[in-house]
């Protein structure tokens, strides 16, 4: 396993969810956007306008996150460990189907370093 993909410390903050990672990056993820990224099925269905894209999860960009209507003082009632490489929010919303790895969450990291490092889709082509 690549260390960036690996979580050294995981906190749960008043609005933000905080994963320190083992490359010493630190993520910090408001609740709002966690919930509106959530990687089921059904919200990635949402995201893409009612396309189905045989996906968990795209990169950001790719289906509007608005879409996804959430309160901003949502709040998990419970994070869960699944294995060793995911989590699992349950919101109080009621939604707790989504499972965000540990791999997609360090790809969704909301700091301007990482936004600025947005994927690219061709990004094979440029070789
Ligand atoms: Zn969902
Ligand atoms: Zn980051």
């Amino acid at each position: 396993m690549n260390l960036i993909t690996q979580p050294k410390l995981l906190k749960k903050h008043g609005n933000a969810f905080q994963i320190e990672w083992k490359d010493g990056h630190e993520s910090w993820f408001p609740y709002s956007y966690l919930r509106q990224m959530c990687p089921c099925a059904e919200c990635a269905i949402i995201r893409h306008e009612g396309k189905d894209v045989h996906s968990l999860f795209s990169p950001q960009g790719d289906g509007d996150i608005d879409l996804i209507e959430v309160s901003d003082d949502i709040q998990p009632l419970d994070i869960q460990l699944v294995g060793r490489y995911a989590l699992q929010f349950n919101w109080d919303d009621g939604h707790n189907t989504g499972i965000y790895p540990f791999e997609i969450l360090r790809e969704i990291c909301p700091c301007p370093k990482c936004a600025s490092l947005s994927p690219t889709q061709n990004e094979e082509d440029a070789e």
